[in-house]
């Protein structure tokens, strides 16, 4: 076998960034900046942390970041009021509401009120159910990201059987989804699925999303599988706190073509592809205009 290839998300990201800083230039050569309205609800310390990134890497891309900062106490109807008023504003694009809400906001009833066109993360149900038919619609970060690495390394992913382990609504589902509409077979696997290691081994491709330190190890795996790890673990390691992925990495690589590390693997590509949709979503705004525009003017002629 040749030698496994470690799948770099952090240069991944770099390719996509740039494709965004050049989309952002070319919209505000015609006027228009591309724009991202944060929300956050309460002050989680990892929610700071990565809302800071995500206003961080906006500003590195040339995209407008606007933050609300939200205290705990903020009722869903208060946060329902801030949607609305982002939704018919016109100089924002995108919409992020930073997750977990605290437990007392009706999380589903928020993230359904963002205009499905300004919905950057991709869960309203009208993205969802248009990815399920294969549609192309604003996709969750995180799966999206995965498949841009998944195509940089196999290049055609039409016909190659994919096990995806986890099925959440924010990656495992996403997931299963983006690759069927990539022509692959697709098997999802859950906590519930019996003799999971058997079903993984028959993959081409495992996207691991279970948030299991080390759950997948070689016995999981086909020689000279592609390995995508999701899994954001923290452990205590010799006393020491680091991040793990749900794959056992040192274990997994000499059996595999490829796999991507954690950290440095999948995280990068998250925030690239919020940066992505947030341009996206900016340029599906700009057509729609120059659509009812068009109409008006036939309307009128
Ligand atoms: P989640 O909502 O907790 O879902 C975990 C999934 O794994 C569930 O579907 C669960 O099955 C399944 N599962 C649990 N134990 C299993 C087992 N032993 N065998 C097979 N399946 C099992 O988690 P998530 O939000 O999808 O996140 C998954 C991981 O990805 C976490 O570590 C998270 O931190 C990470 N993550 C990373 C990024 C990034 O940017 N890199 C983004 C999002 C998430 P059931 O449905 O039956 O319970």
């Amino acid at each position: 076998m040749n030698v496994p290839r470690l799948i770099d998300g952090k240069a991944a990201a770099a390719q996509v960034l740039f494709q965004v800083r050049k989309d952002v230039d070319s919209l505000r050569e015609q006027d228009i900046q591309p724009a991202l309205a944060v929300i956050l609800v309460g002050s989680d310390p990892a929610s700071q942390v990565y809302v800071r990134n995500k206003i961080l890497r906006a500003e590195e891309v040339g995209i407008r970041s606007v933050e609300h900062r939200l205290s705990l106490d903020t009722s869903t109807e208060q946060l329902l009021n801030l949607i609305a008023t982002l939704n018919t504003d016109r100089s924002i694009n995108g919409i992020l509401l930073q997750l977990p809400l605290p437990a007392h906001i009706d999380e589903l009833r928020a993230l359904e009120a963002i205009a499905p066109g300004k919905d950057v993360d991709g869960f309203h149900s009208e993205n969802v159910g248009g990815l399920s038919q294969g549609r192309t619609v604003l996709a969750p970060c995180t799966p999206s990201g995965c498949l841009y690495l998944l195509e940089q390394t196999c290049g055609d992913l039409r016909g190659k059987h994919a096990v995806v382990i986890g099925r959440s609504n924010i990656v495992g589902k996403p997931m299963a989804a983006l690759l069927l509409k990539a022509d692959c077979s697709v098997t999802v696997l859950h906590s519930r699925s019996p003799d999971p290691q058997a079903l993984c081994r028959q993959a081409d491709i495992v996207i691991a999303a279970v948030g299991r330190p080390r759950l997948i190890d070689a016995s999981w795996l086909k020689p000279g599988a592609v390995v995508i790890d999701v899994g954001i673990n923290r452990i205590e390691d010799d006393g020491r706190s680091r991040l793990v992925g749900d794959v056992d990495f040192d274990n997994a690589l000499p059996h595999v073509s490829a796999i991507t590390p954690v950290p440095g693997g999948v995280g990068p590509m998250t925030i690239a592809f919020l940066m992505k949709n947030t341009v996206t979503a900016a340029l599906m705004q700009q057509q729609a205009q120059r659509s009812q525009s068009e109409a008006l003017c036939r309307s009128i002629y």
